[in-house]
């Protein structure tokens, strides 16, 4: 199966734009006050070449959103959502997928603050029920951090999207692979994932991951994809957020060949990539 090319960063992507990003409305802020700097976004990665738009959902689960009062409308803007990203693909390539970003439901980078597994399965029903109503192709679970909530999720996207989801996991950036950033083991969920279209993981740091993907391919089946998208930096055990060499696109573009390399086969960009990070990764590796 030929490489599939996902696009770059939405949420980092509108704050360089000019957008509010400010918490707890994230990126979801966009889909009320900036509908068509989100829509260029995605034209824009399409016309990078990337073969698959990611919905701009990963702040519209109804519990981020009841943080700035508008948890009522949760369904109304994951539709919105997925209505914005197929008009850039009608506009710019017809055959783009769009993949239908769930996100995990509290911080992703804080596994401490995730809810417990019933209050998980319930909220992740309801998001991706959303999506597959409003018309994803694809489920694309990701930054998930964690056992609880990641065997939630997969579990409801294996009930309501059999055969059309992924996962990808936020694994520590430092130390052996395979471990989630709760510092639980990838193994231990790893066996339950053969029916997946793919499981990789994003959120990352960029020099971070080849190892990541040696590891997953090593431990699934040939027939389950593996997904890769990084960071250009890395939050420090500080907090304080570390740019490494891939912020030139170039250097991401060497990254992820290497990723390649080592059997990922759907390929993007996560926090601070652009439009000139997929098209340089277009380039390298010819997807
Ligand atoms: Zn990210």
């Amino acid at each position: 199966m030929s490489t599939l090319l996902l696009d770059g960063a939405t949420g980092t992507e509108l704050g360089r734009r000019g957008a509010d990003i400010t918490l707890p409305l994230w990126s979801a802020r966009a889909l009320l006050e900036a509908p068509d700097l989100l829509k260029a976004i995605h034209v824009d990665y399409l016309d990078a070449g990337a073969g698959a738009i990611t919905t701009n959902t990963f702040r519209t689960h109804r519990r981020s959103l009841a943080k700035a009062g508008l948890g009522d409308r949760a369904a109304q803007l994951t539709t919105r959502a997925v209505e914005i990203a197929n008009e850039s693909r009608q506009q710019r390539n017809p055959d783009a997928l769009i993949v239908g970003s769930v996100a995990p439901l509290e911080d992703c980078y804080r596994p401490d603050l995730a809810p417990d597994e019933a209050a998980c399965r319930r909220e992740h029903t309801e998001m991706i029920r959303a999506l597959l109503e409003a018309g994803v192709e694809f489920v694309g679970l990701e930054t998930m951090n964690n056992l609880t909530e990641a065997g939630a999720a997969t579990e409801a996207a294996r009930r309501l999207a059999a055969g059309k989801w992924m996962v990808s996991f936020c694994t520590r950036s430092e130390g052996p692979p395979g471990v989630l950033l709760s510092g639980e083991p990838l193994a231990d969920i790893l066996p339950s994932l053969g029916d997946a279209h793919a499981v990789g993981v994003n959120c990352v740091a960029a020099p971070a991951v080849e190892c990541q993907v040696t590891f997953l391919r090593d431990a699934l089946p040939p027939h389950v994809r593996i997904i890769a998208y990084a960071n250009i930096g890395y939050a420090d055990s500080a907090g304080n957020w570390v740019t490494t060499d891939a912020v030139d696109p170039a250097a991401y573009a060497r990254y992820a060949s290497r990723w390649v390399a080592a059997g990922a086969d759907i390929i993007g960009g996560c926090c601070g990539t652009t439009p000139d990070t997929i098209r340089a990764v277009k380039k390298a590796i010819g997807a």
